[in-house]
């Protein structure tokens, strides 16, 4: 069942709109949360860092704008600032997209300065105390922030890869349901996913390249530890890893963005079609019930026909924060298969990271 916000847990919400920080703010991913952050209700952009080729220019001189509408003129002029905790004097809250040689090191200052950084970054997704949340999904790992000792509320927050976010969400409502053993997952994924200046174009257009480095490491651990159990034993709290077997296999396509996945999985009891569509019509969580301004009405959309879903026509619904599922029908090998397409960028990246932020605010993390 989803995890609901029971009725006598709070849930916070910032009086004014808080300060925050977007470190990378230049690349795929930082342009994207400066879109996401230009209106937000509960956040406001108060400082943008890059590296030292960018930091001291005002933002639309260093950053190669790529979102099809104009820079948010609350920022156009602001200075960059280099990567360093002092860029943040004053906000609580930091947004990452750096690059990951730097990502690491940077985090961990950020967060030793008091700041709670949410992170795209691979640094830390596995490490032992740092959550690894989508908010659908595992919203309860979030208490392992406890446990990381830097103080004054300074804390790491990590949000998966962004084709195991896609596959984490079609996937909960059959894991609480039916218990899913075992997924076969063969991903084509956007050139936005490579980040900036991206795949090149020699290689990328009339082409598929069925190689993305780590990509497949990253997914079958990335879902096993996002399914995993909370285990608390007196001051200790560690993650249990689900015993799901998950095999993929990526492939890079000439898609701009939204990553599409073809899933074949193997379900800890039988299910029939019409029971397996109804866990994902019915399937909503905590964002939606505590009302979290970036979730999507829908955290699955199940889409009709005989090709669907497809990145053009439908990587944008619910604001790109949805996985839109299609193609259930019957696995020869293990029990259904279907396809699956999240927004890489959005729901893969900063969109996730802007809703893990939210559920964070809401369940009091800034409030140690
Ligand atoms: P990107 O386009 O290459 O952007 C990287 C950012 O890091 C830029 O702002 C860059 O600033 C900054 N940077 C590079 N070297 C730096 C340094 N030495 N010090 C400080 N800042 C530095 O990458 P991206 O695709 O946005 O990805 C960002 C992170 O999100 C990565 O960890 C990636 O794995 C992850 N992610 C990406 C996606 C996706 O779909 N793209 C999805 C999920 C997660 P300059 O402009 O000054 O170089």
């Amino acid at each position: 069942m989803p995890t609901e916000p029971s009725s006598s847990e709070p849930s916070y919400r910032p009086t004014g709109r808080l300060p925050v920080a977007v470190l990378g703010a230049t690349g795929s991913v930082g342009q994207r949360f400066v879109s996401l952050l230009a209106d937000h209700p509960w956040f406001e952009i108060q400082a943008l860092t890059a590296s030292e080729r960018s930091a001291g220019k005002p933002y639309r001189e260093a950053c190669t704008w790529l979102q099809p509408h104009a820079i948010p003129q609350a920022v156009a002029a602001m200075e960059l600032s280099p990567t360093e905790p002092e860029a943040a004097a004053g906000c609580r809250l930091a947004f990452s997209a750096l690059d990951d040689r730097i990502s690491g090191e940077a985090e961990e200052a950020f967060a030793g300065a008091g700041i709670l950084v949410v992170s795209n970054s691979k640094s830390y997704r596995m490490h032992p105390r740092v959550p690894l949340v989508v908010p659908e999904v595992n919203p309860d790992h979030l208490d392992l922030a406890a446990t990381q000792g830097y103080g004054q509320g300074g804390a790491i927050l990590t949000n998966p890869n962004c084709s195991t976010i896609g596959l984490v969400l079609a996937l909960k409502p059959l894991v609480d349901a039916f218990g899913v053993e075992r997924v076969h997952v063969v991903s084509l994924q956007a050139v936005s996913g490579a980040g900036l200046p991206g795949v090149p174009s020699i290689q990328a257009i009339d082409n598929l390249i069925p190689y993305i480095g780590n990509e497949e490491e990253k997914i079958e651990a990335e879902s096993a530890k996002i399914f995993g159990t909370l285990a608390e034993a007196g001051d200790e709290r560690r993650i249990e890893p689900a015993g799901i077997t998950v095999s993929a296999a990526c492939n890079r396509v000439p898609v701009i963005d939204g990553h599409t996945l073809c899933v074949s999985v193997g379900l800890g009891r039988r299910a029939e079609l019409d029971e397996v569509r109804a866990t994902w019509e019915g399937f909503s969580a905590e964002p939606q019930h505590r009302g979290l301004p970036t979730a999507p009405a829908k955290p699955v959309h199940i889409l009709e026909g005989d090709a669907v879903p497809q990145p053009r026509l439908h990587r944008d619904l619910d604001g790109g924060m949805a996985a839109s599922v299609g193609r259930l029908r019957p696995c020869p090998l293990f029990d259904w298969k279907f396809v699956t397409l999240s927004h890489n960028t959005l729901r893969g990246a900063a969109g996730g990271a802007l809703l893990l932020a939210e559920l964070a605010v809401a369940r009091g993390l800034l409030e140690r």
